[in-house]
């Protein structure tokens, strides 16, 4: 049974865009939201603390790092349930609770430019990792163990013509490092007749210094009971790169050509409940 359903949902302040689709077991949905305030917006509720805040709020007191990217997009969130026992989903407060705060020497060189540019965070003489980078491979629910793998995507199967039964690429936070370059996380997914893929692609370059790339592509064929997960880390300094920064506009441009560090094929099971 496949079927997209489509929801608008008016929220209050945020106009929130949902759509899902019915794949075997699965139930897969997204949202598209609102990007986050940079100040608090209801301060009268939120400084009752009681467990009600805003959006803004809610990041200040979960993450460590003292500023936050330009655009971050709280609710655009990608979510996959298993039946209703397990799920998989893909949020932009997860991915920016594995930032750093603490700033790593190779970035230090245009760090400065950067916090002159934002006095709210230099006067925090917090360093943190300004560039945002994760290592996010996407949130589990309970009832799911990782197990390690020799199986791999089969990139052939992804490449044949199908159906695309639904689409979409979702943006999870962006910032253009004073205009530096960009850090920016998306994730898509496609779903067709026979197995759903998703990317998640955390893509970093500081113009003349480095580019890196975060990837986790899941893959489920429909009829198996298991998701495989494949993470790659990639990095290379410009100077290595021979090429102009131009050319390094597009992550897809570039990312193949980066030295890879690090890469992880797993295994997503479900288990049962314990009832
Ligand atoms: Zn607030």
């Amino acid at each position: 049974m496949m079927q997209v359903k489509e929801n608008n949902i008016d929220a209050g302040r945020y106009t929130t865009n949902s759509k899902s689709i019915e794949f075997g077991p699965w139930h897969i949905s997204y949202d598209v939201s609102c990007i986050l305030p940079s100040v608090c917006s209801t301060k009268v509720v939120c400084e009752r603390d009681d467990d009600q805040f805003c959006q803004f709020c809610i990041y200040c007191k979960e993450l460590e790092i003292p500023h936050f990217p330009d655009m971050v997009f709280p609710k655009n969130i990608l979510t996959l349930n298993y039946g209703t026992s397990a799920k998989i989903s893909f949020e932009p407060l997860h991915a920016l609770k594995r930032v750093a705060n603490t700033v790593r020497a190779i970035e230090v060189s245009c760090s400065e430019a950067w916090l002159e540019a934002r006095p709210d965070a230099a006067r925090k003489k917090k360093t943190f990792d300004w560039t945002f980078s994760t290592d996010y491979k996407g949130t589990l629910s309970e009832n799911i163990v990782v197990e390690p793998t020799e199986e791999t995507i089969n990139f052939d199967v992804l490449k044949q013509k199908d159906q695309i039964l639904f689409y979409h690429d979702l943006t999870l936070f962006e910032d253009e490092l004073h205009d530096h370059g960009i850090s920016k996380l998306s994730v898509k997914i496609r779903v067709m007749p026979s197995y759903w893929y998703l990317l998640l692609r955390y893509f970093l370059r500081v113009d003349d210094v480095l580019v890196r790339s975060n990837e986790t592509r899941m893959f489920h064929m429909l009829n198996t009971d298991y998701v495989l997960r494949e993470y790659t880390a990639k990095e290379s300094q410009a100077k290595d790169l021979h090429m102009p920064t131009s050319q390094m506009k597009e992550a897809d441009d570039v990312i193949p050509f980066l030295a890879v560090k690090e890469k992880v094929t797993e295994k997503i099971v479900f288990k049962e409940p314990n009832l």
